[in-house]
């Protein structure tokens, strides 16, 4: 008995060392997915809703923050525009992020404004225990959009032509230098590197996207792990234990070789736990406002996880153990489909990527055959089992047409009869059209042979009937069944 309940008391005061030492200041409990998910559909910026928007979209949100935010220009982008840092809470826990290095990668900069939209919320709204813990214990710094020239043309490189995240140390650029004398000036113990990444990313021997990647990226060649970098890869293991919850399977990690110019590697290097978070795709969200709302979660769990020191309860081995990225889809996979060279028939795959170009506030397709082959090593965001289908290719109407008499039932019509192209008058080249037929001017008469590289216009037909064609990389079926509309160039 006496020996049982020395043991008893032993256990008990293990038990609260273990407790007691853990220095937690405030809940230990994570915030629940839907919690985060109330606080991002009460919280989004209304005025940002899709991903090209510029300097000008966002100055008048900078400039009616409230007095929680203290904002400073920090400096000037290579034409002139400004670049600012927004200051938050009262601790002593500093947390610098930074978004938009890369122009055409505002993900992250459409959530940071949701994130401040939060951060000033009225205190009676049920999030003001997640909100006091970031005020009284974080000291945060934000630099939305550090690449102001790159956003307002959605390129990625700033206007000398240089990408931003091979200029940490040559500091070529006036955005790299005011990144690097934000860090330095500021000095935070935690950094987030906000970027998005292709649509092609996948998680590895998964067909899922990943639609989210982490890295807490290496300081040296040789890859150790310090106390800087592990602090940085146990917060990440928080971000993907939320993730796990929402979208299962959707998140990979990068490769951490050792990049000596980026700025991810070298604040680790300067003593700063950073973070790179990257948004990829998901399936039906190429306007990516699914994956903005996953940032404000992540974030906003971060953050929480580092006022609270939750995150300290996370292991080296649970970051390694997130399965790595993998660059294995296509937007359209077709498979096994027969096909000819002559007289010799074979099967094939068909992979095809469909890159952006934009307009104005249109986002224009243009679809290109990326490979052919055994593609049986990836995946597609659209896939199409062609087993027992056969490619055809299709014709160019004999006549040129008046772009004003082309509509969705008269090209469905020459689709269903073959053909695939269409010439209209001269004056229309560069405007754009969304028919699902090649429309192009008189005189840049297409190639419609489907081969590697070439455009992806072609029929899939099944004993000599034509099942769907494929249009500048969009399926389009004969029978019109969920057939969507898109934007195309006239050419
Ligand atoms: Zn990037």
């Amino acid at each position: 008995m006496k020996s049982s309940s020395g043991i008893s008391v032993l256990i008990i005061v293990i038990l609260f060392l273990s407790y007691g030492c853990q220095p937690v200041k405030n809940s230990t409990d994570s915030i629940p997915p839907a919690l985060l998910e109330d606080a991002y559909a009460q919280y989004k910026a209304p005025e940002i809703d899709n991903r090209r928007f510029g300097y000008d979209v966002i100055a008048p949100l900078i400039a009616r923050r409230k007095a929680m935010f203290e904002t400073t220009e920090l400096g000037k982008s290579v034409e002139g525009r400004p670049i600012n840092a927004l200051t938050y809470g009262e601790g002593t826990r500093k947390v610098l992020l930074w978004s938009q290095m890369h122009g055409n990668e505002s993900t992250a900069t459409m959530a940071l404004f949701d994130l401040f939209n939060f951060l000033e919320g009225s205190a009676d709204d049920g999030f003001e225990g997640i909100r006091s813990a970031l005020r009284e214990n974080l000291l945060l710094r934000f630099i939305p959009m550090l690449n102001p020239d790159g956003a307002e043309k959605f390129a990625r490189r700033n206007a000398q032509q240089i990408d931003l995240n091979r200029d940490a140390v040559r500091q070529s650029t006036p955005e790299g230098i005011v990144l690097k004398a934000a860090r330095d000036d500021f000095e935070p113990e935690f950094g987030f590197n906000l970027h998005d990444q292709n649509r092609y990313y996948n998680v590895d021997g998964t067909a899922l996207p990943a639609t989210i990647s982490f890295l807490a990226p290496a300081y040296n060649e040789a890859r150790e792990v310090n106390e800087v970098r592990s602090k940085a890869m146990k917060v990440i293991v928080g971000m993907n234990h939320l993730l796990q919850q929402v979208i299962p399977g959707q998140v990979g990690k990068y490769d951490d070789s050792f990049e000596p110019r980026a700025f991810g590697d070298n604040i680790q290097k300067w003593g700063t736990s950073t973070i790179l978070i990257e948004s990829g795709a998901y399936f039906g969200d190429r306007e990516k406002q699914y994956i903005r709302q996953l940032n404000f979660m992540i974030v906003l769990n971060a953050l929480y996880e580092i006022a609270t020191e939750r995150y300290t309860q996370y292991t080296e081995e649970a970051y390694q153990a997130i399965p790595e990225n993998d660059s294995k889809l296509m937007d359209l996979l077709i498979n096994n489909v027969e096909t000819a060279d002559g007289d010799n028939k074979y099967r094939t795959d068909i992979g095809i990527k469909s890159s952006e170009q934009y307009l104005d506030s249109l986002i224009l397709m243009k679809g290109s055959i990326a490979d052919w082959g055994d593609l049986s090593v990836y995946y597609g965001h659209e896939e199409i089992d062609a087993e027992g289908m056969s490619l055809e290719k299709g014709e160019i109407w004999p006549e040129v047409i008046p772009l004003e008499q082309l509509d969705s039932a008269k090209v469905l019509q020459m689709l269903k009869e073959g053909y695939l192209a269409v010439a209209t008058d001269k004056h229309h080249q560069g405007k754009v059209h969304q028919l699902p037929i090649l429309v192009y001017t008189e005189g840049n008469t297409p190639d419609l042979n489907p081969t590697l590289e070439q455009r992806p216009f072609f029929y899939l037909t099944a004993n000599g009937k034509r099942l769907m064609a494929v249009i500048n990389g969009n399926v389009i079926r004969m029978d019109g069944h969920k057939n969507e509309s898109f934007w195309q160039l006239i050419e």
